[in-house]
C-alpha cells in the first residue's frame, strides 16, 4: 500500500524528468482516457507539473488538462530513459507518457482520470482531502480541527482518514502512535491538545524524513525502506509495524496487533508503552 511518502517521491521524480517537456506519444489501455486522447490529443502538449496531494498524483498538461491517478493497493509509476527495458510486462501498463528522452509508465493504477482544473476542484475524493502532511504549507491547526471534528473515531482510524489529514498510510499510523505513546484504539475525544499536536508533528517528521532527497538529480523509481527509529540496522528500522510478538524496543513487552476499523487495517502497538486508559489530565 503506497503511503504519501511514496507518492511524494514518485511525483518529485516524475516532475524532474518530465516538467517542461513536450509529450511525443501517449498510450493507454483505458478506454475513457483513450477517448480523451482521441478528441484532444496529448501529443504536442507540454507537461507543466507533476504533483502529489495525499495519495493522489496529478500530471498537469498545457491546455487545461490534468491526469489524476490514485495507486490504491497495486498501482505504481515508473520512469525509464528512452529505449530502456521496462521492469513490468506491457500487459500491466495502463498509461505510458513519452517525451524525447523519458517515458513515464503507470502500471496497474486502478484510478486514472482526465480532468480540467474545474472538474478537479469538484472531484469528491480530491476536494475533501485534509491538510497534506508533506506539504511545505502543512496546516497543523486545520488538521487538528478536522481530527477533533470526529471525536468518536479511534486514533488509528482517524490518522488514516484522508479527509482529516492526507498522506499517512498503515505503516506510519502505527509508528506515529507508538512514538507518541498513544494507544491507537483510544477515541479522538480522549486525546489532549498536546497529544494531537504531538501526533501531527510526529507524522510530519516521519514522513519528511522518508522523502529526504538523497538521490540528487538521479532518476530513481525504487523507494527505499521506511524508517522511523533512526537506527541504521535495517532490522531495527521500525518501532512496532510488522513486529507482532517481538519485544518492544523500549520496554521488551511483546508487540500486539489487531485489525482495526471498517477496513480492518492491521494496527501494531505496545500495550505497556501505549496503555488503553486515558492518562490523567496534566
Ligand atoms: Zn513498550
Amino acid at each position: 500500500m503506497p503511503e504519501g511518502d511514496t507518492i511524494f517521491r514518485a511525483a518529485r521524480t516524475l516532475h524532474r524528468a518530465l516538467a517542461g517537456k513536450v509529450v511525443t506519444r501517449f498510450d493507454t489501455q483505458l478506454p475513457k482516457l483513450a477517448r480523451v486522447d482521441y478528441d484532444t490529443p496529448l501529443a504536442g502538449r507540454t507537461i507543466e507539473a507533476v504533483e502529489a496531494n495525499g495519495k493522489w498524483l496529478s500530471i498537469r498538461f498545457s491546455g487545461d488538462l490534468i491526469l489524476l491517478t490514485h495507486m490504491l493497493m497495486s498501482g505504481t509509476w515508473h520512469i525509464y530513459r528512452a529505449g530502456e527495458a521496462w521492469q513490468r510486462g506491457p500487459s500491466h501498463m495502463r498509461v505510458a507518457l513519452y517525451t524525447s528522452d523519458f517515458v513515464a509508465v503507470a502500471f496497474q493504477v486502478p484510478v486514472a482520470e482526465f480532468h480540467t482544473a474545474d472538474t478537479l476542484r469538484r472531484h469528491p475524493g480530491f476536494r475533501r482531502l485534509g491538510p497534506d502532511v508533506l506539504s511545505p504549507s502543512f496546516d497543523a491547526e486545520a488538521a487538528a480541527a478536522r481530527l477533533r471534528a470526529r471525536p468518536d473515531q479511534e486514533v488509528g482510524v482517524a490518522l488514516l482518514t484522508q479527509s482529516n489529514v492526507a498522506g499517512l498510510g498503515n505503516v506510519f499510523k502505527s509508528e506515529v502512535c507508538f512514538s507518541c505513546r498513544v494507544n491507537p484504539f483510544r477515541k479522538v475525544a480522549s486525546l489532549t491538545e498536546d497529544e494531537i499536536d504531538a501526533l501531527l508533528a510526529t507524522a510530519r517528521k516521519f514522513m519528511l524524513s522518508n522523502v529526504t532527497d538523497t538521490a540528487g538529480d538521479q532518476i530513481v523509481t525504487y523507494t527505499g525502506f521506511r524508517r522511523t527509529t533512526g537506527r541504521s540496522d535495517p532490522s531495527e528500522r521500525l518501532w512496532v509495524y510488522g513486529r507482532r510478538g517481538e519485544p518492544c524496543r523500549k520496554c521488551g513487552t511483546p508487540i500486539l496487533s489487531y485489525k482495526q476499523g471498517l477496513d480492518a487495517r492491521v494496527t501494531f502497538w505496545c500495550p505497556q508503552c501505549q496503555p488503553q486508559e486515558t492518562p490523567a489530565a496534566g
